[in-house]
């Protein structure tokens, strides 16, 4: 068969496909209505409906797994738990016991005995990067995308493996990568992905070499379009089908660049992208798809514009001031913040205008963090690593290091109940409804059992090969180096 006729074949059987859904509750329905003077459902079995959903919902691949004898960080208090148990059914957290010995009678349970060890909630990262996080451009832009997946793919490995059991992607084609692990099919974190990030010419998300423009209006898409990594628009109306295109393609958010960026040679870290109605018609496109628009933004001017918009999230916002900070807790918009600071590793390897917008922001970490504390903005935590597999496998170590201006707990807190909040955002397309970030009856069953109390020593989570002991993300388990 040529491709021609397996494309119409599998056009064809789509249509089947899709008139079965339609049609099967349809007949049901009538045969329910019209049943007595009918002979039955019988006739429609030629038809080989056959069976699209089960009747009731097996239960997840995860069955019942009692944690026994666990202290409890739950993602909000600061004090651990008394000895408590923990049971998760399916993906869920059914009950939490104050009896530390708490048995279970079903069948095939699987008893994990803690021995007063800290269960606490599947950490979230809220500004992540799952198909370019530990790769290095020059392979980003040169290498077959079969290859690039494969290698996101064993990055979304280690991502859980680090103990980090969701993350919102901020740009970057991880659809089919989401999809699979959503499967089975590989092994990762829930993703929220963001798809592409939106960028006016020459803007943060313009990844195109200088030989490149100029291009016509509607003319033929630039590489980093092409792969996904980025899609360029330059009016509210271009900016409007950007987003639907990612809406549409499965995102649980959308990400704009509304201003100047670190690694972009192209634009000053001072400029204002975007006008307040191109990144306008983002929001309106998203929240009539139940979601919400997250703007890039280092400096107080293009923070305000954005928040004039309509976005609901900011992510940086390193340069902002006093009042711009102010606004933000005002109005409830969240600061997806990231504590950037000097590693001389990272450095090393920026480009020299990089370097010089790279120390602008590290040098106002501090100051917006004082900002953040001072004004009680709804804060969210993120590695936001690009490019680096070093940077990337310490992901951790970036949580561990937010010690310099919160208390374990409230971090801990940040990269927990806060971020599963921020994940909840996402409204009616929220692709895992479900709490997330907390461990309490009701919630999903992502969690942590960690050798150690991190509300004593935040560092354990920087080394989690040694100190997560189970990993559990939608009730399953990826690691337990527990004997059973
Ligand atoms: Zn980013």
């Amino acid at each position: 068969m040529n491709s021609r006729n397996l494309l119409s074949a599998s056009f064809a059987l789509t249509i089947v496909r899709d008139l079965r859904r339609t049609l099967c509750p349809m007949l049901l329905a009538a045969a329910f209505l019209i049943g007595p003077c009918q002979p039955g459902l019988a006739q429609y079995e030629a038809l080989d409906l056959g069976q699209e959903e089960p009747a009731v919902p097996a239960l997840p691949a995860g069955g019942v797994t009692l944690f026994q004898n666990v202290r409890i960080f739950d993602g909000k208090n600061a004090a651990l738990s008394a000895p408590s148990s923990v049971l998760v059914k399916g993906n869920i957290i059914e009950q939490i016991s104050v009896d530390p010995a708490a048995t279970e009678a079903a069948a095939d349970v699987r008893v994990i005995n803690a021995n007063g060890r800290v269960l606490m909630p599947g950490l979230i990262d809220a500004h992540w990067h799952m198909f370019l996080a530990a790769v290095s451009p020059a392979i980003l832009v040169t290498a077959d995308p079969g290859y690039l997946n494969l290698l996101a793919a064993r990055e979304a490995e280690a991502t859980l493996m680090r103990g980090f059991t969701t993350i919102r992607d901020m740009g970057g084609p991880v659809f089919g990568l989401k999809r699979a692990i959503d499967e089975g099919v590989t092994v990762g974190p829930r993703i929220y992905p963001s798809g592409a990030m939106i960028s006016q010419t020459s803007g943060h998300g313009d990844f195109r070499s200088r030989y490149e423009v100029p291009r016509a209006r509607g003319g033929p898409l630039s590489q980093s379009e092409l792969s996904g990594v980025s899609a360029i628009a330059d009016s509210p109306d271009e900016v409007r089908l950007r987003a639907r295109e990612q809406l549409r393609r499965g995102a649980s958010q959308i990400k704009l660049m509304g201003g100047g960026g670190v690694s972009s040679p192209h634009n000053p870290i001072e400029s204002i992208q975007f006008t307040e109605a191109e990144l306008h018609a983002a929001v309106e496109a998203a929240e009539n798809w139940g979601t919400y628009v997250a703007v890039h933004a280092y400096t107080p001017a293009a923070i305000r514009q954005a928040i004039a918009a309509g976005a609901k999230c900011i992510e940086h916002g390193q340069l902002i001031d006093e009042p711009t900070a102010k606004l933000l807790a005002d109005k409830g918009i969240w600061w997806s913040l990231q504590p950037l600071t000097y590693n001389a590793d990272v450095f090393a390897r920026m480009s020299p205008v990089s370097q010089k917008k790279a120390l602008e922001v590290f040098a106002g970490t501090e100051n917006a963090y004082k900002l953040a504390k001072k004004y009680g903005v709804k804060t969210a935590w993120g590695a936001d690593i690009l490019g680096d597999a070093g940077a990337a496998s310490r992901q951790g170590q970036y949580l561990a290091m937010m010690v310099r201006w919160y208390t374990p707990a409230d971090a801990l807190k940040m990269a927990t109940a806060d971020n599963g909040e921020l994940m909840a955002l996402s409204g009616f397309i929220n692709p895992y409804p479900g709490k997330l970030g907390v461990v309490e009856a009701g919630a999903l069953a992502d969690l942590l059992l960690v050798d150690g109390n991190p509300l004593d020593d935040i560092n354990l989570v920087a080394n989690p090969d040694k100190n997560f002991v189970v990993i559990m993300k939608d009730g399953k388990i990826y690691k337990n180096t527990l004997s059973k």
